[in-house]
């Protein structure tokens, strides 16, 4: 049913958020170019709250501890070539340890994208981030005649942060113009650097002109802008980098860099195809090129790109109504996939399968999930230390889902993915997202899906992490519960039974006497009878108290021996019991207590003990009655007890 025989090539693609252009750019690009081709490909994509959440970044969701994790997870595939964009990663987590980061990757041949040489044995795709910096700014000061000319910087030690800075300072001195510190300050590459952008003017009384090391930061910059009445490209000039989708739509239209993604899916590409054949590789470097609009100064046909009808989102891009609707409509669908998850039973293996179909009912070609074996909890500034095998919890195959309690789910050990994934015989293009909810992380999700729906199912993918934190939840509560049913049962038993001798005690007789009788019809006919030990005092002052201990369990024996079946037996004190016999037409009162004198004989026959067991009992016959009548009854019972008494031997002793 499953696994397959390898070996069609298998390329490993690190990127970071495809909130941003550019991995999602490339990867597209990149699909468009591997269509007709047979390589199976593993997309890994990373999570960041700033870029991603903007200004809802300050709430804690936990994304940064797990950031970088979902990389490592690429060790349960055997990649044959890994391709890492690393300058994309390092943007938004300047700080990683490349000496911990790179040696958890998959050691196989490696291209890194981005200007860097911290591993040595990798190829590189370097995309040039120095001239066309230096070109622009440049151009601020040769055409333009800028003189206090700002820089907001990525952050520090970002690869690329640090090329493009250096880019300004070059071009400053080049042209015998001082560095002023009060001009640079550090951004962070997202939308939401506003008061970093407000500390600059703050700082200065005069700025010509601010020089982005990337367009998102414009955003800011345009805003503040307006708040501070300067008007763009006329008495403040601004220029970024990257050519977002948008930024050719905003109002002036910026004055930015343009790398050429598609001519890296191209190159990246023809990698693949190099290596496959087994022809050695070599690094590239791809140009950028300056777009100049007008928010530089220059003049650029204004020709507004906007269509009616057309609303701008995040201002990330435009959509039509078509996609609005979709849009709309697979918010909710992704909303209602939480809903299903949430309401579908609490075992592991309906919810994976649920989860299949899930995946399978919102597009995903194929998926499935590994599991730690537990959640790992990772807390703030702590490591993941992954596992060497993980559980394959759920898979699914166009139509096919299967899902697995955890404990029984396909074992997944390094490099072994193929080996459990349903069968197929096609090139996969997997994307894999990490499942985590807070502290708490759980594993992986990896679906089939087509670049454009990368977005659709990481959203869906922290819904479904959220789903686990529930099912763990809901399964501990389980547990509880059972536990305490189970320990309720134990309580009532230990309230309602004597335990020396397993009959009912005082309070367990009186609780079932009157559910006993109604079983029968009204006309049914009782015997209540109170027995009681013959001078077990005697017993115990002459063999001791566990004697007589002995005696009151000896004697409860033979009065469930003695008794018809259908009766109902208490010890209700010291030597005493209460029972209620459900009579039939055969059994009355002195048959009943001479069967248990016949009973106590026999016993006395071969007990071997020093002493005779006898059991004087009073008894009384009715037909059902309330609760008043009973205790009358017993009271009537028990004077018979009493005049039972006057028979018994005198003493006990042999
Ligand atoms: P009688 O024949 O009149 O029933 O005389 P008796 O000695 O059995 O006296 P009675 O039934 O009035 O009292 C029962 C005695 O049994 C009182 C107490 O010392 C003793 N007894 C009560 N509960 C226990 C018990 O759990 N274990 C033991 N060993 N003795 C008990
Ligand atoms: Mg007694």
């Amino acid at each position: 049913m499953s696994g397959r025989n390898k070996k069609r090539p298998v390329i490993g693609i690190l990127t970071g958020s495809f909130n941003s252009d550019y991995p999602r750019t490339l990867i597209t690009e990149l699909y468009k170019e591997l269509k007709d081709e047979d390589f199976d490909i593993r997309l890994y994509t990373g999570i960041e709250a700033t870029l991603f959440f903007g200004n809802y970044a300050s709430f804690d969701v936990g994304f940064d501890r797990h950031w970088l994790s979902v990389f490592e997870y690429s060790n349960f595939e055997d990649i044959d070539l890994l391709v890492v964009a690393y300058g994309n990663i390092m943007a938004s987590h300047p700080h990683i340890d490349e000496g911990i980061f790179l040696p958890k990757l998959p050691q196989v041949p490696t291209i890194m994208i981005g200007n860097s040489t911290v591993k040595p044995d990798a190829y590189y795709i370097m995309i040039d981030n120095y001239l066309g910096m230096k070109s622009n700014v440049d151009h601020l000061i040769e055409e333009h005649n800028y003189k206090d000319i700002a820089f907001i910087s990525g952050p520090k030690g970002s690869p690329s942060a640090d090329l493009r800075m250096e880019a300004y300072l070059d071009s400053l001195e080049e042209h015998g113009m001082p560095v002023r510190d009060e001009l640079i300050v550090y951004g962070n590459y997202s939308n939401n650097v506003d008061s970093i952008v407000e500390t600059l003017f703050e700082r200065n009384s005069r700025i010509d002109a601010i020089v982005s090391s990337n367009d998102e930061m414009c955003n800011a910059v345009y805003r503040v802008a307006a708040k501070r009445g300067r008007k763009i490209g006329v008495d403040l000039a601004v220029v970024g980098f990257d050519d977002e989708e948008y930024s050719a739509e905003m109002e002036p239209p910026l004055t930015t860099v343009k790398q050429d993604y598609t001519l890296v899916a191209k190159s990246l590409a023809g990698m693949f195809r190099d290596f496959c054949s087994g022809k050695e590789l070599s690094s590239l470097r791809i140009p950028a090129s300056c777009v100049r609009r007008s928010s530089c100064g220059c003049s650029y046909e204004t020709v507004s790109m906007r269509v009616p009808g057309k609303i701008n989102i995040n201002p990330m891009r435009y959509m039509t109504h078509d996609e609005q609707h979709k849009t709309f409509q697979r918010n909710i669908i992704s909303a209602l996939v939480l809903r299903n998850l949430l309401t579908e039973s609490i075992s592991e293996a309906a919810f994976f399968l649920k989860l299949a179909q899930e995946m399978r009912d919102v597009g995903s070609k194929s998926s499935y999930i590994l599991m730690l074996d537990e959640p790992v909890r990772l807390r703030e500034g702590e490591e993941l230390v992954l596992p060497q095998s993980a559980r394959m919890c759920m898979r699914q195959n166009g139509e096919l889902c299967e899902g697995f309690d955890r404990k029984e789910a396909p074992v997944v050990s390094r490099k072994n993915v193929s080996e459990h994934v349903l069968e197929t015989d096609k090139a996969r293009n997997t994307t894999t997202f990490l499942l985590f909810y807070g502290e708490y992380q759980y594993g992986v999700l990896s679906v089939e899906i087509e670049p454009q729906d990368v977005l659709y199912f990481y959203s869906m993918s922290l819904q479904v992490g959220s789903g686990l934190r529930y099912l763990e939840l809901a399964l501990r509560q389980k547990e509880v519960n059972e536990l305490l049913e189970h320990q309720n049962e134990l309580l009532d038993y230990t309230a309602s039974h004597d335990k020396m001798t397993g009959l009912y005690n005082r309070m367990g007789f009186m609780e079932q006497y009157t559910r006993f009788m109604q079983q029968y019809d009204s006309e049914k006919r009782f015997i209540l009878m109170i027995a009681d030990v013959d001078h077990l005092k005697q017993i115990n002052d002459t063999f001791g108290h566990s004697a007589g201990d002995e005696a009151i369990c000896k004697a409860a024996d033979i009065l469930k021996k003695s008794l018809p079946k259908e009766s109902l037996v208490g010890r209700i004190g010291g030597d005493e019991y209460m029972i209620l016999i459900a009579a039939d037409t055969k059994t009355d009162c002195s048959k009943v207590s001479s069967d248990i004198s016949k009973c106590c004989e026999s016993f006395n026959l071969d007990s071997g003990l020093p002493y005779y067991l006898g059991i004087s009992s009073g008894s009384i016959s009715f037909r059902y009655v309330n609760e008043i009548e009973f205790t009358a009854i017993s009271r009537k019972a028990d004077e018979r007890l009493y005049d039972a008494k006057r028979h018994r031997r005198d003493s006990v002793i042999r």
